[in-house]
């Protein structure tokens, strides 16, 4: 054991996992003492919002499909003013990052209570964390008040996340857990979750890839994905998400995408400070190089080689560097200018990491 001596603090959450746990939805508000719920999601799950609202029945007072990437409080605000008209006293949330924040956005607002039902591996739904947008800006708070009181993983809900976000939005959930095996407040318990979930996770993404209707495959990669939300909710995450924060802010770059192609090089960077964490990701992966695996699993899930294939302007490079030197943070390695800007370039370029 590591990291002594540690603190370790469980959220209060409760948790239903399954196949066609969706149908709990109406049980779980009632435990709740829901009487009129707000359905929030995304235009794309208008279809199974419609689905939930009959399932809720007399419970059901509106629905909101208009959430959005990065949580804009322009769209809150319209959600917020239907929940006001409708006296909605809870939420169900379905969906990925976006719906999630949505539904943290209102509670943050409200103190609603939230169900959320997640669709993709993004792992917001373990999270007390919400980053907002306003002006083009977004920040982050940490707040007890938007932890969703009851997350319901349905494996039938992810099943149609097409391939190539699967892929990516299952290497962002890897990089929670990697990225919790090094944080300041790293703790046994998360090591052990962390780990498992990066285990499942390596499993389970190319089998999906290779068949996206693969049951079994899509159950271990929600499963991965539910125990690198808990790392994520648990402990403080440094470069590599501090990276990816700054590109999606700076030039608005999707989401899991640029995680997947910062990863490799993140952990490139980190890995003399971190022998302990690199061997046990050695173990637990049966690798010798893990940055070089990680990379190759990219490969192998399609995802973008490079930043620069995402729409990530040159001397966005430079810009980059600039921020975080300015602003530092924790890290296990200290935040080096060249090195940086070396790591930043071969992630541009698409590059190995090394
Ligand atoms: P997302 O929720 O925007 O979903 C990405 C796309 O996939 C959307 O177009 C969506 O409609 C579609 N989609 C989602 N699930 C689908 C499904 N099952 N079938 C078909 N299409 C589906 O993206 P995301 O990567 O899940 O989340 C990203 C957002 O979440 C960002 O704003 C990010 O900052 C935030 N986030 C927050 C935290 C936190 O702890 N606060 C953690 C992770 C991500």
């Amino acid at each position: 054991i590591s990291n002594l001596p540690f603190v370790y603090e469980a959220l209060p959450m409760r948790v239903l996992f399954g196949v066609g746990t969706r149908s709990s939805a109406r049980d779980e508000a009632l435990r709740l003492g829901m009487s009129r719920v707000l359905i929030l999601c995304g235009p794309a799950h208008e279809g199974v919002a419609g689905e939930i609202s009959r399932e809720l029945g007399d419970l059901h007072a509106g629905t909101y499909a208009g959430a959005r990437m990065h949580t804009p409080v322009e769209v809150t605000e319209q959600a917020l003013a239907l929940a006001r008209e409708r006296r909605c006293d809870g939420i169900v949330a379905i969906g990925g990052g976006s719906a999630t924040g949505l539904a943290k956005a209102l509670a943050l607002r409200t103190d609603l209570p939230q169900i959320v039902l997640p669709t993709t591996y993004a792992g917001s739904e373990m999270t007390p964390i919400l980053g907002e947008t306003k002006g083009g800006v977004k920040t982050t708070q940490r707040s007890a008040k938007v932890l969703p009181e009851t997350v319901i993983y349905d494996v039938d809900l992810s099943m149609d996340l097409p391939v190539h976000l699967s892929g990516v939005s299952g290497i962002n959930a890897i990089a929670h857990s990697v990225e919790a095996l090094y944080a300041r407040d790293a703790n046994p318990i998360v090591a052990v979750l962390a780990l498992e979930s990066i285990r499942a996770l390596v499993n389970a993404l190319p089998a999906i890839c290779a068949d996206p209707h693969d049951r079994a495959a899509r159950t271990g990669a929600l499963y991965g994905a539910w125990l690198a939300g808990i790392c994520l909710g648990a402990v403080g995450m440094s470069l590599h998400h501090k990276l990816c924060h700054t590109l999606g802010g700076s030039f608005d770059m999707p989401h899991a995408e640029t995680h997947a192609v910062v990863l490799p090089h993140a952990l490139a960077y980190n890995a003399p400070a971190i022998p302990e964490v690199m061997a046990r990701l050695r173990d637990a992966l049966g690798v010798d190089d893990v940055p070089a695996a990680l990379y190759n699993l990219n490969r192998a899930i399609g995802a973008p080689r490079g930043l620069r294939e995402l729409g990530m302007p040159e001397d966005g490079i430079d810009r980059c560097v600039e921020l975080a030197v300015a602003n530092p943070y924790w890290n296990p390695r200290p935040l080096e200018r060249a090195q940086l800007h070396a790591l930043l370039t071969r992630a541009y370029l698409g590059d190995a990491p090394s």
